[in-house]
């Protein structure tokens, strides 16, 4: 899986800070320079006092500021498993590949049994993986490769099966029944600040499956590339412990 961050509002920290002194200023914020607003909050310089404020709005869960910064992601190739516990949230907003108009042109089985049309999990092909609800630890060699062999001849069978389908002229919106869940997909979704931390608070978390976790994580990198003070707060205060941001 690859993830892009391909648009976000600029300087999202300012306009937290804005939002966040609106609400307890008598002057108007749209008339003053951004120092101006700033003024009374501690810090020797601007981003201390945007350090100040943002700690202060996260511990004393004053979340509704970080709902003003937006940033919207590219997602190639997620599971439609994946795509299908991500899409549950409903403050996210989201593009998903269509596959009544995208039909695979040409199927490879090769590609497909690389794992190139279909998100192959770590428990088919790791005898050290240990996952949520497994029934075992660790399996021995022979068990992993007959695991792998299973999966990958089931999932180019019904790769093969659709492109069948295809061939006798089936569209593509019905031909798409016959494919496994693991089926890659390209995702765009944008969301607040606000709903990021809570898309992390619940997708993060250690109950979480792995493919969604490592969406969330690699989004929460990028997130703090793109709003470091608000993100690193969360990484060190928030992530992972129970003062969660909805319930
Ligand atoms: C480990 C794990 C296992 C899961 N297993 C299952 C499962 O087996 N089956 C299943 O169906 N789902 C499952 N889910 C999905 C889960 O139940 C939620 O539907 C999903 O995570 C969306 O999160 P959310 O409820 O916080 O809502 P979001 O849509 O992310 O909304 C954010 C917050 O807004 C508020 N909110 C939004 N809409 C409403 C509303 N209509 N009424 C009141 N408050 C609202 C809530 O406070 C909510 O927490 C699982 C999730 C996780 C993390």
């Amino acid at each position: 899986m690859d993830v892009t961050l391909l648009e976000a509002t600029d300087d999202p920290e300012r306009v937290i800070c804005t939002a966040a002194r609106n609400d307890y200023m008598g002057e108007f914020v749209g008339d003053q320079s951004f120092e101006e607003t700033m003024a009374s909050v501690d810090g020797d310089s601007l981003e201390e006092k945007q350090r100040t404020l943002i700690g202060h709005l996260l511990s004393h869960g004053h979340f509704g500021p970080f709902e003003h910064p937006q940033a919207t992601f590219a997602i190639e190739g997620m599971s439609r498993s994946c795509m299908a516990q991500i899409t549950r949230h409903r403050h996210v907003s989201f593009d998903v590949q269509s596959m009544r108009y995208v039909a695979f042109d040409e199927v490879d089985p090769e590609a497909v049994r690389a794992g190139e049309m279909v998100v192959v999990p770590p428990s088919a092909t790791d005898p050290d993986w240990v996952g949520r609800n497994q029934r075992s630890g660790s399996v021995d060699e022979a068990t992993i490769e007959k695991r792998e062999e299973v999966f990958r001849e089931s999932v180019s069978r019904s790769v093969e099966d659709y492109q069948r389908l295809l061939d006798l002229g089936m569209a593509p919106e019905d031909a798409r029944f016959v494919l496994p869940i693991g089926t890659k997909v390209n995702v765009v979704m944008s969301m607040n600040a606000r709903m990021l931390m809570h898309v992390a608070d619940m997708r993060a978390a250690a109950d979480a499956q792995w493919e969604i976790r490592e969406l969330t994580e690699r989004v929460l990198e990028l997130a703090a590339d793109w709003c470091p003070i608000t993100f690193d707060y969360y990484e060190e205060n928030m992530k992972g412990r129970k003062n969660r941001l909805a319930p």
